[in-house]
């Protein structure tokens, strides 16, 4: 069976460092959760040979950078998603900014360079998913036929309007129902819990949303940091050398065993909104590929339904097949 890990994050070694700046700030232990000492296409190919993943899709933010304006940013996002496009196995979506200069024809021309759809972080670019402003972008995206994977983080200490709730999603979807949406994480599943991702986005259905399983398992809601943070700082320590070892992963499984959404929750979520509308996702370099993709095969789905999981859905939305 193939695989296609519909989300990664490829970067060059300042982003990586600025990265981490970000988690320290954040309070989230780096070297915890990024699981591999730089995040380039060369390491994320010797992975894919080892773990049998066929393909890996690139999410690249563009985000506000010192020393360079928003269309600048775009631009050397999509230089390098362009060339990461030139190697067997990966496939980058486009970075885009609502801020960017004449963001319209921007879109069209990112359909005319072959791209398939975009990455939107509200949190990371800093802008309020439900602006008006942002109307024009959902549109334009809709019409040129690119999907949009907008992330829904929602760490704590993340400003509301930064935070792309089920509600807010689900307000983009009926506003505009001929986009394509990939909605991360589940839906959201960490930061918004079950009955918010059921009540507005799995109960309804709608005809183009897809939820991709990155990051979807971890208990991350506000009644759970205490237990997170004891985790994090004082029992889970992982030094440089230990990055991406056995004793990383062993760690990481511990922090997992406690602190897991049960897999009766995902199959409940798998079944409701259907096979066909989840596509398979690791968040790399945040979580091991290995790991997630025994979790998915650990369920117990039919074969036809892994199949549609772990590649047909995501081969449609990428245009591979
Ligand atoms: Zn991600």
């Amino acid at each position: 069976m193939k695989i296609i890990d519909f989300h990664c994050h490829l970067y060059d070694s300042s982003d990586y460092e600025t990265y981490r700046n970000w988690m320290l700030r954040a309070m989230i232990n780096p070297n915890f959760w990024l699981t591999s000492p730089s995040a380039d296409g060369d390491t994320l190919k010797s992975i894919m040979e080892e773990t049998g993943v066929d393909y890996c899709v690139n999410l690249p933010v563009a985000t506000h950078t010192k020393g360079l304006s928003i269309d600048q940013r775009v631009k050397s996002k999509n230089d390098y998603a362009l060339e990461l496009n030139q190697t067997t196995g990966l496939i980058s979506l486009a970075a885009l900014h609502p801020e960017q200069d004449k963001v319209e024809d921007h879109i069209k021309s990112l359909r005319d360079q072959g791209f398939t759809g975009v990455k939107l972080h509200p949190y990371f670019q800093k802008f309020d998913p439900s602006a008006d402003k942002l109307k024009n972008v959902y549109q334009a995206l809709a019409r040129n036929g690119l999907f949009v994977l907008i992330d829904n983080f929602g760490w704590r200490n993340i400003p509301a309007e930064y935070q792309t709730t089920p509600q807010i999603q689900a307000r983009i979807l009926m506003d505009f129902p001929d986009l394509v949406v990939i909605s991360p994480h589940l839906g959201g599943l960490p930061w918004y819990g079950k009955e918010a991702v059921f009540q507005y986005l799995v109960e309804p259905k709608y005809k183009n949303l897809y939820l991709d399983t990155s990051n979807a398992y971890i208990r991350a809601r506000t009644k759970d940091w205490e237990a997170i943070e004891y985790i994090f700082n004082l029992q889970i320590q992982i030094d440089d050398k230990q990055c991406g070892t056995d004793i990383h992963k062993e760690k990481m499984d511990l922090f997992c065993r406690r602190f897991i959404i049960p897999d009766s929750v995902m199959l409940e979520i798998i079944h409701k909104i259907g096979p066909e509308k989840i596509v398979f996702g690791t968040d790399w370099p945040a979580f091991f590929h290995d790991r997630e993709v025994n979790r998915i095969k650990r369920l117990g789905l039919k074969p036809e339904e892994e199949d549609l999981i772990f590649y047909q859905n995501a081969a449609r939305l990428l245009k591979l097949t």
